[in-house]
């Protein structure tokens, strides 16, 4: 019988996620069909018990309903309880397990597909949400030599700083902390970029040698990435390998296959200049 798989989200008309996870499908041999459905807010729970009554075996959750997931789950991981916020869901019976996955794809990304290894680098996440508090777990078992957390509100900051205390290389903060501090690789887990808009960072963090990568996809030269190609960076990238690769960590979850993503990365990557 065929497996029911689904995106739940709003608004969802730019989603990829079904064309990826049909090409998973079809690489892999399993027989699934993967949907989009763009619950109304204030729905998800009805919504996702509808579509579990129907067979649907697991769920892919994006905004604004990762808190929702997060909350209907009954057995959350490490990496979803310290993100505070689920991507992945799996159904089995009355029990309802939540992944968040979008770390441990940023991650594959930096350093199997882009060639940078974490460790030993000096490592800077812009922002405090969903996606920054998701990448500190994976990034720290890296071992970079220095991961910090800058954040506008800072107060979001210093409590992931609160949750990883007993990390020596990891430090959180605002904006202003970093006059005068150079890194390795810069991320952009704002939010920033979906609005036009550029989070405060100042230009000398960014050095020739610095890979400066915007977590947005799909949004060519994005204000962040101009700063940073302007400061002199010679290496840029999007998040589209964070995209397909925390799809096929979840691919590999749900149905114990592990697909290879470089063909559908090259051919969703959308130039950046
Ligand atoms: P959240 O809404 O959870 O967090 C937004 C963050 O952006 C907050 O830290 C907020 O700061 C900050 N922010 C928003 N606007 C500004 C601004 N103008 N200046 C400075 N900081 C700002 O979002 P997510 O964590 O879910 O998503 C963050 C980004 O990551 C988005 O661009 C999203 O598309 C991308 N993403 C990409 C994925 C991929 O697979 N490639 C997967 C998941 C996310 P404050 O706390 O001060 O309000």
């Amino acid at each position: 019988m065929t497996d029911k798989y689904a995106l739940i989200g709003r608004p969802l008309s730019h989603t990829k996620s079904p064309l990826i996870h049909s090409r998973f499908a079809e690489a892999t041999n399993q027989d699934l069909v993967y949907t989009a459905i763009e619950a109304p807010v204030g729905a998800f729970a009805e919504t996702v018990d509808a579509f579990r009554r129907e067979g649907g075996r697991g769920m892919n959750v994006t905004a604004p309903f990762k808190l929702d997931a997060y909350d209907y789950a009954t057995a959350r991981s490490e990496r979803a309880r310290l993100a505070g916020a689920v991507n992945a869901m799996r159904f089995d019976g009355e029990r309802v397990e939540a992944e968040n996955f979008d770390g441990v794809g940023l991650v594959n990304d930096i350093q199997r597909n882009l060639g940078y290894a974490l460790k030993g680098r000096r490592v800077l996440i812009l922002g405090a949400g969903g996606a920054a508090r998701g990448a500190v777990l994976p990034m720290l078992d890296a071992n970079p030599a220095l991961l910090v957390v800058a954040n506008r509100n800072v107060g979001r900051a210093m409590v992931l700083g609160e949750q990883f205390a007993g990390a020596p290389n990891f430090t959180t903060g605002g904006y202003d902390d970093l006059r005068g501090e150079f890194f390795d690789i810069v991320l952009n887990a704002t939010s920033a970029s979906l609005h036009g808009e550029l989070p405060p960072v100042p230009a000398d963090v960014f050095t020739a040698e610095t890979l400066a990568y915007e977590l947005a996809y799909g949004k060519g030269l994005t204000p962040f990435l101009r700063l940073a190609r302007d400061a002199g960076a010679r290496r840029l990238a999007d998040g589209v390998g964070m995209l397909v690769e925390q799809a096929a960590e979840a691919f590999a979850w749900w149905r114990g296959v592990r697909p290879d993503t470089k063909p559908l990365i090259d051919q969703l990557t959308v130039p950046l200049a």
